[in-house]
């Protein structure tokens, strides 16, 4: 008897962690973007390292895909959902049905606004803003200067111009800078920065000597318009992600700067929130941000501004990229 006893308890012992283990769906804006690929994996490996099962998929831009991809994690029965959304204002209605099933919902990197979300982490996003433009002031402190925003449904590009007029207002009431022009790029597709540098620089007779490109994306579409005009190198222009082709444009000169935010520290600090939630304890804030509907506890990382001189002490030293891929010839 005793026996069977210690038998039922060892396999009661071994079967609750299968039984615990939580479930999480991912849905990503985007992955045709090389920055949330890296998010992804390496989400992926700490999740799992703690036990969890990932569950994961991206819109690739479309916000009604991402809506559906809710509804679906939903019927498969998660226990939390990380949502880098498309648009960080249309999932109120969704993340209510989450919500109903009792599923908690982690924002990750962008702001979900006016929805009952339960936890908020990225950088702190209007610092990006403001240490590209203190970037780009540093220069070129005087001139003509593009604004190049980001996807205009994206709570980060509203955060990330906040910071650039920050620092750039004051220099534009004295006249330093002469502000020629301000576009958004739908879904932050270099396609798209292509084509709108190419207008600005046909609208401005090519005058244009600074451009405020809020991602590495868009700035790499606005570089080659500015190639074409044999402009590389001339104008200075700003970006974000600290994506290999970025970096090695920093180290050409053709790209003034980016901003390094260590993903490896955002991704696993969210594979512990998640699997937190899934369990529902409350992760560690650092932050609190009213979403319209609530304050969000949140916690915002530092972001790190990347140039010609501190691309080894940053990237490469953190190995975020390999020096042979940095510098090839
Ligand atoms: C992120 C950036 C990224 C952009 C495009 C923003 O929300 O903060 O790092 O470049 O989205 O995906």
């Amino acid at each position: 008897m005793k026996k069977i006893i210690m038998l039922c308890a060892l396999i009661i012992g071994f079967a609750t962690p299968a039984f615990a283990q939580v479930k999480i769906g991912m849905v990503i804006d985007d992955l045709r973007l090389e920055r949330w690929q890296k998010d992804r994996d390496m989400f992926v490996d700490r999740a799992e390292e703690l036990g969890a099962k990932v569950y994961v998929q991206s819109a690739n831009g479309n916000e009604q895909t991402q809506i559906s991809q809710v509804e679906n994690m939903i019927s498969r029965g998660v226990d939390v959902l990380v949502i880098i959304p498309t648009n960080g204002e249309v999932l109120s209605n969704v993340i209510k049905e989450a919500k109903r099933d009792g599923i908690n919902v982690l924002a990750y990197d962008r702001l979900i606004n006016n929805a009952e979300i339960d936890f908020y982490l990225s950088f702190d996003n209007e610092k990006v803003g403001e240490l590209q433009a203190k970037a780009l002031v540093e220069a070129q402190p005087t001139g003509n200067y593009f604004l190049m925003g980001g996807s205009p449904t994206d709570n980060n590009a509203k955060l990330f111009r906040q910071g650039q007029m920050n620092v750039l207002q004051p220099k534009i009431d004295s006249g330093d800078i002469k502000v020629v022009g301000d576009q958004w790029v739908d879904y932050w597709l270099a396609e798209n920065a292509l084509k709108i540098m190419e207008n600005a620089l046909t609208a401005n007779q090519n005058e244009i000597d600074v451009v405020v490109a809020s991602n590495d994306a868009t700035a790499g579409g606005a570089i080659q318009a500015l190639d074409a005009q044999g402009l590389a190198g001339k104008v200075a222009i700003s970006g974000q992600d600290a994506d290999l082709a970025a970096i090695r444009r920093i180290v050409d000169g053709t790209q003034t700067m980016t901003i390094y935010k260590p993903i490896s520290t955002l991704a696993t600090r969210a594979a512990e929130i998640a699997v937190e939630l899934g369990e529902d304890q409350a992760p560690t804030s650092n932050f609190s941000i009213n979403n319209g509907i609530k304050d969000v506890p949140s916690f915002l990382l530092e972001p790190i501004p990347v140039n010609r001189t501190n691309v080894k002490t940053t990237v490469i030293a953190d190995k975020f990229h390999k020096e042979s891929d940095v510098y090839t010839q």
